[in-house]
């Protein structure tokens, strides 16, 4: 049956950034689909679990602008549950000033965390899969940045523009293992990163206006195209940069 397709019962997902926002909200959709999730985060991911429970939602807290704990939280999800299956790369930053002015610590901590530790954490991923032969699904989490250029974020729109090639690059060598790898790009929502635009009533008005939905999305907005891109419904699909953005990018 064709929803069964989408069942993720049994199958076993790292989260990064699992600890609010778009994570924790991919994190609820695989719960709700049936796996059991290993988050990693910045701060304690409590929240996250009284949400969905510790029997189905685990959590580590690490730094993700080093490739220090990249090791430790693969072992950690198969030590606590047997294996991996999906690995989600949420966990993100932005940094916003003139491009003029901006900073190297700008630069390097925004790609050490949305792309250096990406790739080796997809590499470390991969090689667990291959490991048990059994394939997988790895999904990363892009943005509208991955396609325009954005205002005064430059280390943003570098990594995120990245995450998109990179995506390609690993379906293109990874397929073969039955490793599907896919990414998650975001319209604008209504999370912590997006707040200081949200408080600035002359952009948030102008980006409130280009979205045809009429609205700033929310987490529960990605549940779908999380799931979809985890499970079985998506097993031709490979290297894609899917959007999830109301709109934004056909106009
Ligand atoms: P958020 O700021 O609420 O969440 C960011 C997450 O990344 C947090 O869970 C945080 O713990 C984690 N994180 C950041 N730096 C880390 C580090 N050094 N070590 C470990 N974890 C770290 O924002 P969000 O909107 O939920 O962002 C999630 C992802 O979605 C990011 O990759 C972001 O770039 C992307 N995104 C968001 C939007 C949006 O409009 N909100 C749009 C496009 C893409």
């Amino acid at each position: 049956m064709i929803l069964d397709m989408f069942d993720l019962s049994g199958k076993v997902a790292v989260v990064t950034g699992s600890d609010t926002g778009l994570g924790q909200g991919i994190s609820k959709a695989f719960v709700e689909a049936g796996a059991k999730v290993l988050g990693v985060s910045r701060s304690a991911s409590t929240a996250t679990q009284e949400m969905l429970g510790a029997e189905n939602f685990s959590y580590l807290t690490a730094d993700l602008s080093t490739l220090d704990p990249v090791e430790t939280i693969i072992n950690t999800a198969v030590e606590k549950y047997g294996k991996l299956d999906i690995l989600v790369n949420n966990a993100g930053i932005i940094k916003r000033q003139d491009s003029i002015e901006f900073s190297v610590d700008n630069w390097d901590l925004v790609i050490n965390v949305n792309l250096r530790t990406l790739f080796f954490l997809s590499q470390a991923a991969a090689k667990q899969f291959v490991k048990q032969n059994s394939g997988g699904k790895i999904i990363s989490v892009a943005s509208m940045l991955s396609y325009q250029g954005g205002i005064r974020v430059p280390s943003y729109t570098a990594s995120k523009s990245a995450v998109k090639g990179l995506t390609m690059t690993l379906a293109n060598e990874w397929a073969k293992y039955g490793i599907n790898v896919n990414a998650i790009a975001p319209g604008y929502m209504a999370t912590n990163n997006t707040q200081a635009l949200r408080e600035d009533a002359d952009r948030s008005a102008a980006i409130l206006e280009r979205i045809p939905a009429g609205r700033w999305g929310t987490p529960d907005d990605l549940m779908g195209a999380a799931v979809f891109l985890a499970s079985k419904a998506s097993d031709y699909v490979n290297g894609f940069t899917l959007a999830v953005d109301g709109g934004w990018l056909g106009r």
